[in-house]
Order: structure tokens, then C-alpha cells, then sequence
């Protein structure tokens, strides 16, 4: 009952999503959503307002993901070294 609603598109009538960070109902015109169907973008789930935090958050996620991974990297880079001198 639902997958089958996803391709059927109406174009001229704009839409109203909830947006997914603070449940703000919001317009995304049927301009903007032909423009995202020509792009092959889907549709947004965040408000404008929402949208430019979440792409913040996850620039900053991203960032603290690459830091962890370079400390894990080098605490089991003095691990083996450690192994290695004891040995
Ligand atoms: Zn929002």
C-alpha cells in the first residue's frame, strides 16, 4: 500500500512534509520537486532551517569518526610496539 504510492508523483500540487529533525511542517512546491526529480534527488526530510544544521552535524560526525579512527589507529600502533619491545 505504500511502495506502490512512491512513483506517482503530482507535480502540481505542492507538498507538505514533516520535517524529520523537528517535526515542522513544511512546503516543498511542486517547482522544487520537479527540479529534485530531474536531479534524481529524493525528496527532502528536513525544513530549510533543519537542512544546513544537519549538513553541519555531519560534517562535524564525520570529522570525530576520522579523529577516533586516527587515535584507535595509533593507541593499536603503541600496543604492538609495546608487545614488541616487552617480548
Ligand atoms: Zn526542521
Amino acid at each position: 500500500m505504500y511502495g506502490s504510492d512512491i512513483k506517482k508523483y503530482h507535480h502540481e500540487d505542492d507538498e507538505n512534509i514533516t520535517c524529520r529533525d523537528c517535526g515542522k511542517i513544511f512546503e516543498f512546491p511542486a517547482t522544487e520537486a520537479a527540479f529534485f526529480e530531474s536531479k534524481g534527488y529524493p525528496a527532502p526530510i528536513r525544513c530549510r532551517e533543519c537542512r544546513p544544521m544537519a549538513r553541519a552535524s555531519r560534517r562535524k560526525r564525520q570529522r570525530e569518526q576520522q579523529e577516533l579512527a586516527r587515535q584507535q589507529q595509533r593507541s593499536t600502533f603503541s600496543d604492538v610496539l609495546r608487545e614488541h619491545l616487552s617480548s
